[in-house]
């Protein structure tokens, strides 16, 4: 079965075509700048990037043009559209509605809908994505996975925050996490990978990348994570602040005369590494800047890494124990750096790392030595693949 994956923002859209029998890649890219001008990234698998830019006014263009290029006579992944067999959407929101991916119908459409306040600015360009889909290719089935299902398993305690009830009663406020697409399939990877229990197993998962989010999955459920009612919440990100004394909030606004929004606005881009260290919210950038004496640079690092090792800490008390550690997602797969300083925190756990394997990229590796009390291991994400694999067994009924 050949399954289209996209994951449909404001002004981009990603996109890869899975056979889902050998998990192939048959061709993936990107949309940019939709609604500005237009640039459309195509990659065939074995071929080498084409960049063409065109004008995309709307999501409509571009899917199309994606369709165009998949089945284009020369450079085409497949022949006709006839070979897209499903498609497969990420959708950041689902509420308390969706606690596992779902097929795409008009009351489950109606259902994304109500979500729509919870992610302002994601849910709705997820859905349009899906209306395009549905236009463009009549009767092929859709399916909806949600950044938040993972996560709906956690308890009351993880998810309510201290504020009055009503608030959680009336609006829905509280503890949802994200990344949770990444956090059930390295969770279920770790659990194969390194030979655990799956009935009896209580495993850390840390996705560190632009945004970052640490989650613990006890038997395969997810039973806390520091993501919150948004992706605001939790470490310190690439322009995230993470969480902080929401008292600042106010004080900051009364001394630079900022209304709410401006606020959040700084708290969601100007904050995080980039506002910290004032060179870059990218971690390649900042070690660099690091290494080169920049203190603000080294602080910065040092936030990150002392943050991941109190969260996984404070998960370790929520589970009673931890079987393994797993990293994951730009900085978590790529920087060494971060893994060993943050799990230097963590002696006290019998954790002990092996430099030579914490040396090794891409692909899943353990990096903690024969003797570690605690498995710490490197497993890529892959979002585009979970998302096929939830696509295939919906469609065909598993
Ligand atoms: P997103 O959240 O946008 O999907 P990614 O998972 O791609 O982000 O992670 C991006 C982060 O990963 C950036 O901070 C980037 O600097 C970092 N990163 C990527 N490669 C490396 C590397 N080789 N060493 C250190 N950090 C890296």
């Amino acid at each position: 079965m050949n399954v289209l994956v996209i994951n449909c923002g404001s002004s981009s859209l990603k996109y890869q075509l899975i056979n889902s029998d050998s998990e192939e890649v048959l061709a993936k890219g990107l949309c940019e700048r939709i609604g500005i001008d237009g640039r459309l990234v195509y990659q065939k698998e074995g071929c080498d990037k084409e960049i063409t830019e065109a004008p995309m006014p709307t999501h409509k263009e571009a899917i199309q043009m994606v369709l165009d290029a998949l089945t284009n006579d020369k450079t085409g992944a497949i022949k006709s559209l006839s070979e897209v067999d499903a498609i497969g959407h990420r959708i950041v929101h689902g509420g308390e509605k969706f606690a596992k991916s779902a097929i795409i119908t008009d009351e489950m459409i109606a259902a994304v809908e109500e979500c729509n306040d919870l992610a302002p600015l994601h849910n709705p360009a997820n859905l349009i994505g899906i209306r395009v889909c549905q236009e463009l290719m009549p009767g092929v089935p859709q399916v909806g996975v949600f950044d938040t299902a993972f996560h709906q398993t956690m308890p009351p305690k993880a998810y309510l925050y201290g504020l009055p009830l009503d608030y959680y009663k009336k609006y829905k406020v509280r503890r949802y996490g994200f990344h949770g697409t990444s956090h059930s399939y390295v969770s279920k990877r770790a659990v194969e990978f390194l030979g655990l229990n799956p009935e009896d197993s209580k495993v850390i998962v840390c996705h560190l990348g632009n945004g970052s989010s640490i989650s613990a999955v006890r038997n395969g459920k997810c039973v806390d994570t520091t993501m919150g009612l948004t992706p605001l919440e939790g470490l310190i990100m690439g322009t995230r602040s993470g969480n902080i004394d929401p008292a600042i909030m106010e004080y900051v606004a009364k001394k630079e005369n900022m209304d709410l929004p401006a606020i959040m606005n700084v708290l969601n881009k100007k904050s995080g590494l980039q506002g910290l260290s004032g060179v870059s919210s990218d971690m390649r950038d900042l070690e660099a800047a690091a290494d080169g004496g920049n203190e603000d640079a080294q602080h910065a690092v040092e936030v990150l890494c002392y943050e991941i090792a109190k969260f996984v800490g404070g998960y370790v008390a929520a589970m009673n124990g931890v079987d393994a550690i797993v990293f994951t997602a730009g900085i978590g797969e790529n920087d060494g750096r971060v893994r060993k300083t943050a799990c230097s925190y963590l002696g006290y756990l019998g954790i002990t790392i092996d430099d030579e394997a914490n040396g090794k990229r891409g692909e899943d590796v353990v990096i903690s030595t024969a003797d570690s009390k605690v498995k710490v291991a490197v497993i890529p994400t892959n979002e585009e693949l979970a998302i096929c694999r939830d696509t295939v067994a919906l469609v065909s009924g598993k």
